[in-house]
């Protein structure tokens, strides 16, 4: 029996924080353990292009970010792992998508509106952004996404854009049967949909409220104490809300409820022990990647290969379009 194919990627655009982690990369590793799935894993650099326009931070960020992948457990033997801009049937199936995408539909994105309320002069890459993520998905017969709740609406537009070129191109009908591209599903767990910073906002590298992924100690502590002690009000019951919400990441939900009882109001030791305990996660996951990242040459290596891998099953598929399109 054929494997589902399983698919996302991650911008290389700073360091990973936790948010990342439990939102989505998490279930990367998750997946490949119960091994239901062929995996594949991008580093999304032409997103990333967006916001990095500086080359020698370019290159140092993607290394970084394949390093990461390595380190949180990501296995080349059993997932693909590579970079968008070795493959470039992406780029070229965007511009295709983009013949049948409408500019009013892509000013429906939330990136799009969020951008505008801001009064953001955006570049054109960042208007086509779901456009070139619908490709990255497509290309692969994509069947599940694990995402965060911020690329929801990415998924849906992948899935439209797919009935749409099986409509046109592939008299596909509008529930999907039929055609070049399969509907991709996302794969959202909701208690890690969003995961909060330590300011209460989405955790997120544009709001500096992030705690790294693979944080030192002193890092971690910095992180921590800047959690802004909301105590939530009354109803909370001396309980600091910001706290509670990342310290469940770390801990199961019965011990940790014990735990915010047993401690009311006591911010400090509430903070100290969250301290140790995301130390105590994050502690195998850091010395791993520094391991790793004594041998640059093995995660060289690691991306030939992927890219090898990833450009054989994107080609075949670049094909299918090609001749669906009427240029072959
Ligand atoms: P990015 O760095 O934007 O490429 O994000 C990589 C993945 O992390 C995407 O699937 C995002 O949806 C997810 N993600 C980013 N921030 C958060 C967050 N605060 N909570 C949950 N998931 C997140």
């Amino acid at each position: 029996m054929t494997k589902k194919i399983l698919l996302s990627g991650v911008k290389p655009t700073g360091r990973p924080h936790v948010g990342n982690y439990f939102g989505a990369m998490k279930q990367f590793v998750d997946a490949q353990t119960v091994g239901h799935h062929e995996n594949i894993f991008m580093i999304a650099d032409y997103h990333g292009l967006n916001f990095i326009q500086n080359k020698e931070e370019m290159s140092q960020l993607t290394l970084d970010l394949a390093l990461d992948y390595l380190a949180i457990g990501i296995d080349p033997a059993h997932s693909v792992i590579f970079k968008q801009s070795d493959v470039s049937a992406h780029t070229e199936l965007a511009w295709i998508f983009d013949t049948i995408v409408t500019m009013p539909y892509l000013m429906r994105a939330h990136a799009f509106k969020d951008a505008e309320a801001k009064d953001k002069e955006i570049s054109v890459g960042t208007f086509n952004y779901p456009v070139l993520m619908a490709a990255d998905i497509l290309l692969y017969d994509t069947d599940i996404v694990p995402v965060g709740q911020d690329q929801k609406q990415h998924i849906e537009y992948a899935r439209d854009i797919a009935l749409k070129f099986n409509h046109i191109f592939c008299g596909g009908n509008e529930f999907g049967k039929g055609g070049v591209f399969k509907l991709p599903e996302p794969l959202i767990f909701e208690h890690v949909a969003t995961v909060p910073g330590t300011d209460g906002r989405k955790m997120s590298k544009s709001y500096n409220n992030t705690i790294p992924l693979f944080a030192t100690r002193e890092e971690i502590t910095k992180s921590v104490m800047g959690i802004v002690t909301d105590s939530g009000g009354p109803e909370s019951g001396g309980i600091p809300q910001n706290v509670y919400a990342i310290h469940k990441l770390f801990r199961n939900e019965s011990d940790i409820k014990s735990l915010y009882e047993q401690n009311k109001g006591k911010y400090k030791i509430l903070k100290e022990t969250l301290i140790e305990d995301i130390d105590t996660f994050i502690k195998p996951l850091r010395e791993r990647r520094a391991e790793l990242a004594k041998d640059p040459a093995y995660v060289l290596e690691v991306l030939k290969q992927g890219s090898e891998a990833a450009n054989k099953k994107a080609s075949e598929k670049l094909l299918e379009v090609k001749k669906a399109i009427g240029v072959l």
